[in-house]
């Protein structure tokens, strides 16, 4: 088989190809399996159990929503109760025309960093900075042309946990970030998959500074984060402005086979992205918005996550930490401060 360029590029080895491999195939073993690694959500019965039941009183809905395409956006009744639940919420005046959807947010990056990288038309050529590496692997393969990243090393400060030494926080180092004509966006995971580091307030706001001070969008990658799943353990607030991208997703929350991405933005960045999913998909599943329309109009969605999501990852991390402890006794080594997400802590040798 002769592939294209395009073909070669995306048919290729790749880091997210061969972890959902291993994730999909340990599911179908034969032997018990302990799901340590990836993004896979844990199964939390009380939130199954919402779910479950959103699910059998769906009725006629469920036919409402299958049996149709959405437009290209998304779902209309779901991004309209989201827009009201962002309002309520956060205060963000945005509107239904701010928010398209998207085929798991995996799907939107894939839309965003070609539409903010790569070659412009007038011959230049972009690339995403990650204003703090490690990022997500994800993020890795997603370009249709070449690879267009560029990272940033962070500072790393030595920190206490619970009154615990021993830890370490990734910082960024705003002295060493470029921003020059060659930058399309910025792009940063908040909570950080894979190490748990979540950017503080007060670096959110300077890397929201420095991009609308240069005129490209901020792409923030919310998957861990408020309102749901809320997987935060520390403090921290969510803003959003015109110049921001701010990508959720209903995976984290414990569905993530419904394949449900949302991108709150200006505008023009949603006409974008609903051109492309009228392109690449017609239009977003729908089966996420149906399940969740409810959800999040009662506010069930946060309550969830605050309830019950966010002390179970909380609870574990700490678990993982005393186990790890336990087993590398004396070894030399940091631990990265768990501030979020859903991974195994990142070690560094001391
Ligand atoms: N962003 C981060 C940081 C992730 O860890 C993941 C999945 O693991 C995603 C985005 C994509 O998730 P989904 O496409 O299921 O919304």
């Amino acid at each position: 088989m002769i592939l294209s360029k395009f073909g070669q590029k995306m048919t290729q080895k790749s880091g997210i190809l061969q972890l959902m491999d291993d994730l999909g195939t340990a599911l179908t073993a034969d032997k018990p399996i302990n799901m340590l690694g990836g993004g896979n959500p844990a199964v939390i019965p009380a939130v199954n159990d919402i779910f479950q039941q959103a699910f059998e009183q769906l009725g006629s809905d469920f036919l409402n929503s299958a049996g149709n395409y959405s437009t290209p956006q998304g779902d209309k009744a779901f991004i309209e109760a989201l827009a009201d639940f962002l309002n309520r919420h956060y205060h963000w005046g945005v509107s239904a025309a701010n928010i398209a959807l998207t085929n798991g947010s995996q799907n939107a990056f894939f839309y965003l960093f070609n539409l903010f990288s790569g070659e412009y038309a007038d011959g230049t050529n972009k690339k995403i900075l990650l204003p703090l590496a490690p990022e997500y692997i994800g993020y890795a393969d997603v370009h249709t042309q070449g690879q267009h990243f560029v990272a940033s090393k962070p500072l790393i400060e030595d920190v206490d946990y619970q009154g615990q030494s021993g830890f370490y926080k990734y910082r960024v180092d705003f002295d060493r970030l470029v921003v020059d004509d060659s930058i399309g966006a910025i792009c940063c995971s908040r909570p950080t998959n894979p190490t748990g580091n979540v950017l503080t307030d007060d670096e959110m706001y300077h890397l929201a500074r420095l991009a609308e001070d240069n005129g490209i969008p901020f792409i923030v990658d919310n998957a861990y984060g408020m309102p749901f799943p809320n997987i935060l353990f520390t403090n921290a607030t969510l803003s959003w402005n015109p110049n921001m991208i701010m990508c959720l997703s209903l995976s984290k929350i414990g569905l993530p086979g419904l394949r449900t991405g949302i991108i709150v933005a200006d505008e023009p960045v949603i006409h974008a992205v609903s051109a492309l999913n009228a392109i690449v998909n017609l239009s977003p599943t729908r089966f996420g918005a149906a399940i969740t329309t409810k959800l999040i109009k009662n506010d069930m969605l946060k309550t969830l996550s605050d309830r019950y999501i966010q002390p179970f990852y909380r609870q574990k991390a700490d678990y993982a930490i005393a186990l790890l402890k336990k087993a590398l006794g004396d070894t030399p080594m940091k631990i990265h401060c768990p501030e979020g997400a859903i991974f195994p802590y990142e070690l560094c040798p001391k």
